[in-house]
């Protein structure tokens, strides 16, 4: 288990800031997910925790130890990429004895921890096959316990699962939980995909342009996103955002002084009537454009004076080109300005 410190870091590629400063805490034993769009600069972070890249300045410390001069080998962190990086000439039982080998590991010792770590990872019907012959399931598997094998202070894996199909990925993303669960060793997990992040860390850093939007737990993320990029990065549908001087609805509630009014699709009700909704929250007159079927939920793409917005409901009445009433209770409204 370990905390990780990075201050003031900054890292430019042949002059080039990909991150300008950035100040990050992981907690020890947390897992911790780093996610924001491709080329946000989640890998390079990745990468100089590890010491596979080095920051242009700033400090980076693992419990406290300034790694900043730490060769990779010496930092204890182990790292599972998307690609598997399995030697493929190897068996599974040398893909995994190799860095135990390289750590002077006795051989009595090394069978024994392999035998354990095969049983935990369900590998051991194949300790004798070689990567190719394995399914990518498989693979990610062995890439998993081979990182598990040095037993180290931080797991670092960057888009580990984006190679599998999406019943795979399901299945690996709860077996990753567990197995975290099980380690309590600190995870940092990179993925551009927030619906992976949310259902799989107990904390959540969002990136964007090398920078921390926000740092929190998954729900807090949700419930009370700091800015704007926060609020339409999370949620699927993400946060709606209306400019605030096109919904006149608001007026009245007094809240006329943030540039830009946000709302999830699940707090939204679909309303054919006029009635006396105003009381109940804002009202948005719009029409149906597009109809998404989730199966028991549907969602509905509206077009209204302010623009276009996602409505989820259970309700299914409705179908391309009807006129509908959204409702958006006040307390579930969010208000921005443009930077946040
Ligand atoms: P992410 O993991 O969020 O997709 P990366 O950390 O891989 O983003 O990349 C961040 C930015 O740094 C990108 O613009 C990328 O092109 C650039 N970059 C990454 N590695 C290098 C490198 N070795 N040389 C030059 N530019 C790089």
């Amino acid at each position: 288990m370990a905390r990780i410190e990075l201050i003031d870091v900054v890292k430019r590629f042949k002059g080039e800031t990909v991150i300008p400063n950035l100040n990050l805490t992981i907690r020890e034993g947390s897992f911790t997910v780093l996610v924001g769009p491709s080329g946000c600069g989640k890998s390079t972070t990745l990468r100089m925790i590890a010491g596979l890249e080095r920051q242009t300045s700033g400090d980076i410390r693992i419990d406290g130890e300034l790694v900043n001069d730490t060769e990779p080998g010496k930092r204890d962190v182990a790292m599972v990429f998307q690609n598997y990086a399995l030697y493929p000439n190897m068996t599974v039982r040398g893909n995994i004895e190799f860095g135990l080998k390289n750590r002077g590991v006795p051989k009595r010792e090394r069978e024994r921890l392999i035998r354990d770590i095969c049983e935990i990872a369900g590998l051991t019907p194949y300790l004798d096959k070689k990567p190719q012959s394995l399914s990518g399931g498989q693979r990610q598997r062995v890439a998993l316990a081979r990182a598990m094998v040095k037993n180290p202070k931080v797991f670092i894996l960057d888009e580990p699962l984006s190679n599998l199909d999406a019943k795979l990925r399901g299945q690996m993303r709860t077996e990753l939980i567990e197995l975290h669960k099980r380690l309590g060793t600190t995870f940092v997990y990179v993925t551009h995909d927030q619906v992976e992040a949310m259902s799989m860390g107990d904390r959540i850093v969002v990136m964007n342009k090398g920078e921390v939007m926000q740092a929190a737990p998954p729900m807090v993320l949700y419930e009370d996103p700091d800015n704007l990029f926060t609020a339409q990065f999370i949620g699927t549908p993400p946060m709606n955002v209306l400019p605030a001087s096109r919904l006149p609805g608001l007026r009245t509630e007094g809240e006329g002084h943030a540039e830009f009014v946000g709302f999830r699709p699940e707090h939204a009700l679909l309303s054919p009537e006029t009635a006396e909704l105003t009381r109940e929250g804002l009202v948005i007159a719009g029409q149906i454009a597009t109809r998404e079927s989730l199966g028991a939920e549907q969602v509905y793409k509206l077009r209204c004076e302010a623009g276009s917005f996602f409505v989820k409901s259970f309700l299914n009445p409705y179908v391309g080109g009807d006129f509908a009433l959204a409702v958006v209770p006040f307390e579930r409204l969010y208000f921005f300005d443009r930077d946040g």
